[in-house]
């Protein structure tokens, strides 16, 4: 009863089964004798749960294992299955098809009308360019140039501007 460690307690217990009348054991408060047979029994079941707590922990890597690897599988295997599914999937993706070539078709038309604009734009421009409009003071061609405007007219320069500006005030 005051012994701290366990084989001193059982150093005691071993005296006590070799030695059941040499002493009032229930006095001293030495609980049970403990003879060879009883300590074989309780090695035998030691290595009994020590051998049973190997076996669970095998078989817990063993699944956390197969549980990894079935995670890696599914991850590798994913992509691939989403080709069949999609494939299988024949009346949906006909539709989904067909709303492509319409959504093409507009995008085609709409591009279509752009370049009209652009083209219709780029008209404008070349006449803002003045290509075939000579300069209304000398009459110089405004190929190329970008002319000066007063009113409806154009000039080659501020010069030919100012100079036809007083040549319509004089008139
Ligand atoms: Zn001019």
């Amino acid at each position: 009863m005051l012994a701290r460690e366990k084989e001193v307690r059982n150093t005691f217990r071993r005296f006590m089964a070799e030695n059941l009348d040499r002493w009032d054991w229930q006095a001293a408060h030495v609980p049970s004798p403990l003879t060879k047979e009883v300590e074989e029994s309780q090695a035998v079941k030691q290595a009994e749960k020590d051998a049973k707590r190997k076996a669970k922990a095998k078989e817990l890597k063993k699944l956390r294992k197969a549980k990894e690897k079935a995670k890696q599988s599914t991850v590798r295997v994913a992509p691939s299955r989403q080709q069949p599914s999609s494939s299988f999937a024949a009346p949906i993706s006909k539709e989904e098809e067909e709303k492509r070539a319409l959504a093409e078709e507009r995008e085609k038309r709409a591009g279509a009308a752009e370049r009209r604009i652009a083209a219709m734009q780029n008209k404008g421009c070349a006449a803002g360019f003045a290509d075939d409009i000579p300069c209304s003071c000398c009459n110089s061609s405004l190929a190329g140039k970008i002319p000066f405007h007063r009113y409806h007219y154009k000039y080659c320069s501020t010069t030919c501007m100012h100079i036809h500006r007083e040549i319509l005030e004089d008139g």
